[in-house]
């Protein structure tokens, strides 16, 4: 019987999930369907409890339900429980929900793996303190950086991720990765070896308010966000004169790998699907 999952989130129109797994699913001879749930604001839980009581095996989540998400599920994986948000749901066998969160996971892979970012010894800045870069936190410290320096335009959210991110620290045992937070513009003079925007300031087309200087020559910047137009902050970097400017659209790819390998256990290829929605192709139909 063909497996069926899906993504939910409001809005879900745009959503490049369904082809992402529908290449997977075509490339790996898996038979499975994968749509788009627009969920209900007001009751989350409903709408996943009626994907799953309809056969349903597994749901990524998108803004704004990750919380949510990380709410309902009955037990959580250790990135998960870190992270506070869920973005994808597997039913167990016995009919209960694990949340996993794959989205750190997915920028370390699309960084180190696709574009041969050396994680180990760097400096690394990580602008934002919401949800996605709560998801961030363990999978860039256990890749053995030297510093992570986290900045925010509310400085209390960035404080509260740093502490954190050392009691993880602690926990692990980890000698590497001191972490410090703190507000935009106690930046001025430090320079990072990868700036990684993990605000939602694009969306509107503006830029977290960094000071000049703050990458170091040769550094790298990496925005979160994609699109078919190159970002504001995809922009910035050009112009701070970095080595590599990066978006997002190899995370989102590498992302929903990881939770295709949850639910199949089978690794998908990413490259081909991140290059068909680079050039638009993917989602057409092949050329006669
Ligand atoms: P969120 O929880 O709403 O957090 C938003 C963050 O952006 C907060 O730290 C907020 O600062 C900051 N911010 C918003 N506007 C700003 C501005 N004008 N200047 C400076 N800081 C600003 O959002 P999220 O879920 O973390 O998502 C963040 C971004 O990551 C979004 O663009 C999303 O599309 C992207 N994302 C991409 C992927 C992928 O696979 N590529 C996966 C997940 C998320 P305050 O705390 O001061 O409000």
């Amino acid at each position: 019987m063909t497996d069926r999952y899906a993504v939910i989130g409001n809005p879900i129109a745009h959503s490049k999930s369904p082809l992402i797994h529908a290449a997977f699913a075509r490339a790996t001879g898996q038979d499975l369907t994968y749509g788009r749930i627009l969920g209900d604001l007001a009751d989350f839980g409903g709408a996943v409890r009626r994907f799953l009581d309809s056969g349903g095996q597994g749901l990524n989540v998108t803004v704004p339900f990750k919380e949510q998400a990380w709410e309902l599920a009955d037990e959580l994986s250790p990135r998960a429980t870190i992270a506070g948000a869920v973005n994808t749901l597997t039913r167990l066998p016995d009919g209960r929900l694990r949340g996993d969160n794959t989205d750190g996971i997915g920028l370390v892979r699309d960084l180190g793996g696709n574009h041969g970012f050396v994680f180990p010894g760097r400096r690394l800045l990580l602008v934002g303190a919401g949800g996605a870069a709560k998801g961030l936190l363990e999978p860039l410290l256990e890749t053995g950086i030297a510093e992570l320096v986290i900045a925010n335009r509310t400085t209390g959210r960035a404080l509260a991720l740093a502490t954190l991110g050392e009691k993880l620290r602690a926990e692990q045992g980890w000698e590497w990765g001191k972490v410090r937070g703190g507000g935009l513009e106690e930046l001025e003079g430090d320079g990072f070896d990868l700036i990684i925007n993990a605000t939602s300031a694009g969306l509107d087309g503006a830029l977290p308010e960094l000071p000049e200087g703050c990458l170091a020559p040769g550094g790298w910047t990496y925005d979160l966000l994609y699109g078919d137009r190159v970002t504001a902050f995809c922009r910035w970097g050009q112009d701070q004169g970095a080595a590599r400017v990066l978006d997002g659209l190899g995370m989102l790819v590498e992302q929903a790998a990881e939770a295709f390998w949850l639910w199949r256990a089978v690794r998908p290829d990413t490259a081909p699907v991140i290059a068909g929605l680079r050039d638009g192709t993917l989602g057409l139909p092949a050329a006669p």
